[in-house]
């Protein structure tokens, strides 16, 4: 059986953009009569293709090619596209830069597709169990079961070191996952992620007073809103509340080239699938 990145489809992903004015359109297998009709509108090399796309997205992103909306469309007029987009690889080497764009695309995929795009397939968890993780972000986020992080950035297996908790609130415990994330698994990109709706910035907002051990996460959030009252501005303030708190614990850390660990907030829309960059 043809594996995934054997197809046609995939193949396109593998050729670097800056090989593309070098990589002929020869090399990939054509369906139907699509060659000579390229040539005759002076396509050669994959670059010239995606020059006649209508969608400068791979050229953005810096790396393969991501066939999402006009590119998608106008590549499917030339390959077999499988319905599955596939992002290139990313590791401890990718640009904190580079894996922003990967999780921003990754997030608008996610909105335009109304479904996961996650590669949890029999051959990652063989590829991870034998070779290790080698997660490119981190994300700490709410436990609120509307929100998964990996389907939201359609990321799938061994992608995003994920820490949740109720309120996306931060004690030692989150941060000594963090620490573990970025020390030992060389994670350079933290993404601090509130969402919309979420019950404990309520709970925070209008305390009952009766729980036992929610008070904690409740203190915690009431600190960092203060006494703001609208959802919205609140869960924007606990998430840069976040911020400050991970950029004050491991601005000086040792292990942390300067200015190597980029700690970025976000909120996630519940309805929309979008995420908000802040
Ligand atoms: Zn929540």
């Amino acid at each position: 059986m043809m594996s995934e990145r054997d197809t046609p489809f995939a193949k396109i992903f593998n050729v670097r953009a800056e090989d593309y004015d070098s990589a002929p359109i020869d090399d990939l297998k054509l369906k139907g009569k699509p060659l000579n009709l390229m040539r005759q509108l002076g396509i050669t090399t994959i670059g010239d293709l995606l020059r006649k796309s209508e969608d400068d997205l791979d050229r953005k992103l810096g790396y393969g090619v991501v066939t999402i909306g006009q590119t998608r469309n106008a590549l499917a007029k030339y390959f077999e596209l499988s319905d599955r987009v596939v992002f290139p690889d990313l590791d401890v080497n990718s640009d904190n830069r580079r894996v922003l764009q990967r999780m921003i695309e990754g997030n608008k995929l996610f909105v335009s597709h109304n479904r996961a795009l996650c590669d949890v397939s029999l051959a990652k968890r063989q590829h991870t169990s034998v070779n290790g993780q080698h997660p490119y972000a981190i994300v700490i986020t709410c436990s609120d079961s509307r929100v998964i992080p990996d389907a939201i950035f359609s990321a799938g297996i061994g992608e995003l070191f994920v820490i949740r908790v109720a309120g996306n609130v931060l004690d030692n415990h989150q941060l000594g996952s963090i620490e573990y994330a970025f020390s030992h698994l060389d994670a350079n990109l933290i993404i601090m992620l509130g969402h919309t709706k979420c019950g404990a910035i309520a709970a925070a907002q209008h305390p009952h007073g009766d729980d036992i051990y929610i008070k904690y996460i409740v203190d915690d959030i009431r600190e960092a809103i203060g006494d703001e009252c609208d959802d919205y501005k609140a869960t924007i303030l606990n998430v840069k509340h976040g911020v400050k708190i991970i950029e004050d614990s491991f601005h000086d850390h040792p292990d942390i080239e300067q200015g190597k660990l980029d700690v970025v907030g976000a909120v996630y829309d519940i309805e929309t699938g979008i995420v908000e960059w802040l």
